[in-house]
């Protein structure tokens, strides 16, 4: 095992003065290491493949909150949604319909981040300013169709960069988005409050441009190897 219990810790203790919650990114880890977190007292985890999700959830024990982190497929939305707390890349209208009607089959209230995408790269998925305004068109225009989903706030990724300057500037927009998506679409509402932003290596920009949820992963259960999945 490599995971890092020392660094839990110390994302705790700079956490705590923001008062952000930490989503223990478990990904291609086995279940012994999500249960030496747990034993340490950490209860979000995160995953981004739904068969390995849906294969911890059963395995591990049941006050786990389970946040799906990753590029979700709306035909696959059925098999998490008998227990997801939090879909966090949400990214579509279809994904979000699809979400609300799986919730409501099994009488549930799931949280939705909608993701953006704030980085260079164009491989990282989200939608822009356009896709969102049309999805939140049609969420205000018709709430009663996204009963079962509770729209919890936005998630986004920075760009892969050691250059912190580019780091801050796409967090900061965020969060300046985030703001007036708040004012404008959900100002009653109390939780749509969640800013999912900053990772690993750029959860300490994160915090200060905002952050109320950091998703870490490699610090805390060591580097992934994906060829041993
Ligand atoms: C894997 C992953 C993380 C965690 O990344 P680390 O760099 O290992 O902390 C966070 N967010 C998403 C969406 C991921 O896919």
């Amino acid at each position: 095992m490599s995971i890092n219990l020392e660094a839990y810790q110390q994302v705790l203790s700079r956490l705590k003065p923001y008062e952000a919650k930490l989503v223990a990114v478990s990904k291609t880890k086995p279940a012994a290491d999500i249960e030496a977190f747990y034993a340490a007292g950490q209860r979000i985890f995160g995953e981004n493949y739904v068969q390995e999700l849906t294969e911890k959830q059963a395995a591990l024990p049941a006050d786990i909150e389970w946040h799906f982190i990753g590029h979700l497929q709306s035909n696959k939305v059925k098999f998490i949604a008998p227990f997801v707390d939090t879909i966090h890349a949400v990214d579509s209208l279809k994904l979000l319909q699809e979400i609300s009607k799986q919730a409501a089959k099994h009488q549930r209230i799931i949280h939705c981040l909608l993701q953006m995408h704030i980085a260079e790269e164009e491989t990282k998925f989200g939608m822009d300013e356009q896709e969102l305004q049309q999805l939140l068109q049609a969420y205000t225009t018709n709430p009663a169709a996204f009963s079962s989903v509770r729209m919890a706030g936005m998630m986004g990724m920075a760009t892969n960069t050691t250059n912190e300057t580019q780091i801050r500037k796409e967090f900061h927009q965020l969060q300046q988005l985030f703001g007036s998506v708040k004012t404008n679409y959900f100002n009653n509402e109390a939780y749509f409050k969640e800013l999912s932003i900053g990772m690993s290596s750029d959860y300490a920009i994160a915090l200060e441009e905002g952050s109320t949820m950091v998703r870490i992963g490699s610090l805390l259960f060591g580097e992934r190897n994906y060829s041993q999945m």
